[in-house]
């Protein structure tokens, strides 16, 4: 493709360092391998350990998977209404909440949690996620089989009143943290909720606590249903520490290994992806993506000038001459391209006439696109979804990226790319942006007590590893 033949490169490790398995059929998932050919190579190379670990989590997962004797084995004892303890098997369903980026980040903290703790991650999908990724494991599926015994699975919003949601439980004291085979006076549920939305209370919230965790051991069913980046806390669980450090020993790199191991657009997508960087965005010099995503009213004008001024003094673009009409652009010199995403065509428009009616002071040319303006978020319908996951995808190719704040769909794009983005983040109220100190994606929230004494703490500043989000201040992000 042209993404690498406009420069002499070295090969490109289709591999990213051992992350991917060589063990798939390339034409059932031509991202997985072709995605080296339009990603600049990153940075940061995933430690053997976390290879490794992926490898052996690879198996696991083949061993246990739907369908399996031993997953069967699994479901028999799910189906007698209580448990008896750990299993060879044992299970994370993730149960989906809010949008696209929610699901993607809540996916990966969930893939982490299963990886530490020896179980298979198993996804509820809905129709509306049905053609969005490839299977991330060799010759199994993470997708949950439609005749799973527990019924009411898909109407996620009652899980919040699920007889077995974990918080519940504790604080109706029918569990203790503390429970142990001496201690347990009957079964125990034969699977437990966990309900890790951003409405968790303090009891659901337990579970990023070592005394949680002990006790969760016991189960061989876990359904989790998270729109979170939960993965930041599992590292202020002791029992993890030292296993974390080995799988990451740069810590900001978390999501950037995890999600580009997990997230390979399926052919579908990767049609939409190719088809458009190889029209719009190939030949450029360079590309800078503009994530745009509001929440409430925001006054067009103002808000595209503050974007405009913040890649103006991010240097991320030339200046216009308001003078002069005729500047003359440097012919031959291949464009800087901008992509724009947004549910809305308002700001891609006013960047492109800036382009058009005015020359630019350095005589570079810049071309602005915008794949698609869904003017309304439709996540209950999956070519919507595509879009969203195509855009997400194409933003990551970028060469620079500014990013909206609290949004986790910049945050994957970011994070797949493995680029810092410029936040559109007003620090005290000033007419700037901010450049992020990392390309992790933000925890909006964490829990907001210590494990031991129960006191409320600014759990940012509780570990050296941890810093409070710079979109997002309640929020934690990895250091
Ligand atoms: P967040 O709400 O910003 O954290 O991001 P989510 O991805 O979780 O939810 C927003 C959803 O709105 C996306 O998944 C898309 O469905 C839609 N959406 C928001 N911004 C865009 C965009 O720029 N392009 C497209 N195609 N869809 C978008």
């Amino acid at each position: 493709c042209s993404a690498s033949s406009s420069t002499i490169e070295p090969p490109k490790d289709k591999l990213l360092g051992g992350l991917f398995s060589p063990a798939f059929d390339e034409a059932s998932c031509l991202s997985r391998y072709q995605s080296a050919l339009f990603r600049k190579s990153s940075n940061h190379t995933p430690s053997s350990y976390l290879v490794e670990k992926l490898r052996s989590y690879e198996v696991l997962h083949k061993k246990c998977g739907p369908n399996t004797e031993l997953y069967n084995k699994t479901i028999e004892q799910l189906k007698s209404n209580h448990s008896m303890g750990p299993m060879e098997c044992n299970y994370v369903v993730w149960i989906p909440s809010d949008g696209l980026g929610n699901r993607i980040i809540s996916i990966t903290s969930a893939f982490l949690y299963a990886l530490l703790n020896n179980k298979v991650l198993l996804l509820y999908l809905p129709e509306d996620m049905g053609d969005l990724f490839c299977e991330p494991f060799p010759e199994t599926t993470w997708v949950l089989p439609s005749d799973f015994p527990i019924r009411n699975i898909k109407w996620v919003y009652s899980f919040e009143k699920d007889p077995n949601r974990y918080g519940d439980l504790l604080k109706r004291k029918v569990l203790r943290n503390d429970m142990n085979s001496r201690n347990i006076s009957g079964p125990l549920p034969a699977y437990l909720y966990l309900h890790l939305i951003h409405t968790s209370d303090d009891f659901d919230k337990m579970f990023y606590c070592k005394e949680g965790q002990l006790l969760l051991q016991k189960f061989p069913w876990l359904l989790l249903r998270s729109n979170q980046y939960f993965a930041p806390a599992l590292f202020l669980i002791p029992e993890f520490e030292k296993e974390l450090s080995l799988l990451f020993p740069e810590r900001t790199t978390v999501f950037h290994h995890l999600g580009r191991y997990l997230f390979h657009p399926s052919n579908t997508v990767w049609g939409y992806i190719t088809r458009y960087y190889e029209a719009y965005l190939a030949d450029a010099k360079e590309r800078l993506g503009m994530q745009i995503r509001t929440f409430g009213q925001v006054d067009l004008d103002s808000h595209s000038s503050y974007i405009i001024n913040c890649a103006l003094t991010g240097k991320l673009l030339p200046n216009i001459d308001l003078k002069d009409p005729v500047l003359p652009t440097i012919s031959g010199v291949k464009p800087k391209a901008v992509l724009v995403t947004s549910l809305s065509s308002g700001y891609f428009e006013r960047l492109r006439d800036m382009y058009y009616e005015h020359a630019t002071t350095t005589g570079e040319v810049i071309g602005v696109y915008q794949p698609s303006h869904e003017e309304q978020q439709h996540t209950e319908k999956l070519s919507h979804n595509m879009k969203a996951f195509a855009e997400i995808y194409l933003l990551s190719l970028s060469d620079a990226l500014i990013t909206s704040r609290f949004s986790t769909f910049g945050y994957v794009a970011q994070g797949l790319g493995g680029l810092r983005p410029w936040i559109l983040v007003r620090p005290n109220n000033k007419n700037v942006c901010l450049h992020s100190v990392t390309m992790e994606p933000c925890f909006h929230f964490p829990p907001s007590h210590d494990c031991n004494s129960r006191r409320k703490v600014a759990i940012g500043s509780v570990a050296s590893y941890l810093r409070h989000c710079e979109d997002f201040p309640n929020g934690i992000k990895l250091f």
